[in-house]
């Protein structure tokens, strides 16, 4: 590891600034994804800045909905009854993430920021746009069993793997920011990541500086009617090969309006505005289902070895949607 500089912050205005004063600087809370990256010498920070004395870790009701810091834990979020009350399709995506011991660890704001998975990302002998922007990348004619079926270019076919983003996309989350100067700004979850385009080293909106201080949720009407689905190799600490959070909103049987947003297949959480327009005004039965879930997939482009994804995607489509109006 190289050496680094190590500063403790204590108000979220001198993290802010200490981070935005170096270029070289990041932010650190959990450390479960920087410091692994640090390790295998992917990240290079000359300076962290410790956020974990701030107080950014309340999760309490507002009259709009509910605000959730960033510096809470995962298995505090989870847990809250607010959350498992009103919004469980937030509480399966984290529970279905890592471990007990890295949600213990893991913050909201950290857990948005987490870098992909990728296997030629962490290895830095092999080319990679996203480490290393000009270098080509290692996964677009390699190994890509993991990678993107949409939204993916020539220069990049990494997904993005965190579980939490997907639910907080489907329940219309916005992240909650502020930069040294102690402006605000807030960041609708569909904006925060980044599509690869020319410049995947870019995983996000955020500027070099600007402080994660919450995440707010919106009231939902889809806290009855919801199902976080999470595909993968092992049934548990494995990242997801497609994920789907699903929610509904039921008038009787027929649906006035859903949310369906793949997880795993993009480089960032990916809604299907083509699926939830084949749900809008139909009977919840599988026949509509699986018509929307034709319709998510209709423009994927897999890769050389991940074909598979596709069909997987549709099935889990079908399957959460089933568990979310409880046909299943
Ligand atoms: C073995 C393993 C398995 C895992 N499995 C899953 C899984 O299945 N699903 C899943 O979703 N995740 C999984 N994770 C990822 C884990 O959830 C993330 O590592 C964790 O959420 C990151 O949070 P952290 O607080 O530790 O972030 P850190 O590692 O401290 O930081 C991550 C990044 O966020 C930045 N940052 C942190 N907080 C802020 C803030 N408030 N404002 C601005 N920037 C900030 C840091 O500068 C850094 O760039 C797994 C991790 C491991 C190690
Ligand atoms: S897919 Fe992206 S992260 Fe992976 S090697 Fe290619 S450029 Fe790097």
């Amino acid at each position: 590891m190289r050496p680094f500089k190590y500063r403790r912050a204590t108000d979220p205005s001198a993290a802010a600034r200490f981070v935005t004063a170096n270029p070289q600087a990041k932010f650190l809370a959990g450390g479960t994804n920087l410091l692994d990256l640090m390790k295998e010498d992917v990240e290079r920070p000359s300076e962290l800045v410790d956020l974990t004395r701030l107080k950014l870790t309340d999760i309490r009701a507002t009259p709009g909905g509910v605000s959730i810091g960033a510096l809470a834990t995962n298995t505090d979020t989870a847990n809250h009854p607010l959350i498992r009350r009103n919004y469980s399709l937030l509480t399966q995506a984290i529970v279905a993430g890592a471990s007990g011991q890295l949600r213990n660890m893991a913050t909201n704001g950290g857990n948005l920021l987490q870098r992909t998975r990728c296997q030629y990302f962490y290895d830095t002998a092999m080319p990679c746009n996203k480490r290393e922007p000009g270098t080509g990348c290692g996964a677009l004619e390699g190994l890509n069993r993991i990678h993107a079926i949409v939204g993916w270019s020539e220069k990049c076919v990494a997904t993005y793997p965190g579980d939490m983003a997907n639910a907080l996309y489907a329940l219309d989350a916005v992240v909650r920011v502020r930069d040294a100067a102690g402006r605000g700004r807030t960041i609708p979850i569909g904006e925060f990541h980044r599509l690869p385009a020319d410049t995947p080293e870019q995983d996000n909106n955020l500027r070099h500086g600007e402080l994660i201080t919450a995440i707010e949720l919106p009231k939902s009407n889809f806290a009855t009617n919801s199902y976080y689905l999470k595909v993968r190799d092992r049934a548990s600490y494995a990242f997801a090969l497609v994920a789907v959070a699903a929610a509904l909103e039921l008038d009787g049987g027929t649906i006035r309006q859903s949310r369906v947003v793949l997880g795993g297949v993009a480089h960032k959480p990916w809604r299907s505005q083509e699926a939830e327009a084949a749900l809008a005004g139909r009977p919840a039965s599988e026949e509509s289902f699986q018509r929307a879930a034709e319709a998510a997939l209709k423009d994927a482009k897999p890769l050389v070895h991940n074909a598979f994804k596709v069909e997987l995607a549709k099935r889990g489509i079908v399957r959460a949607l089933m568990r979310a109006s409880r046909l299943a």
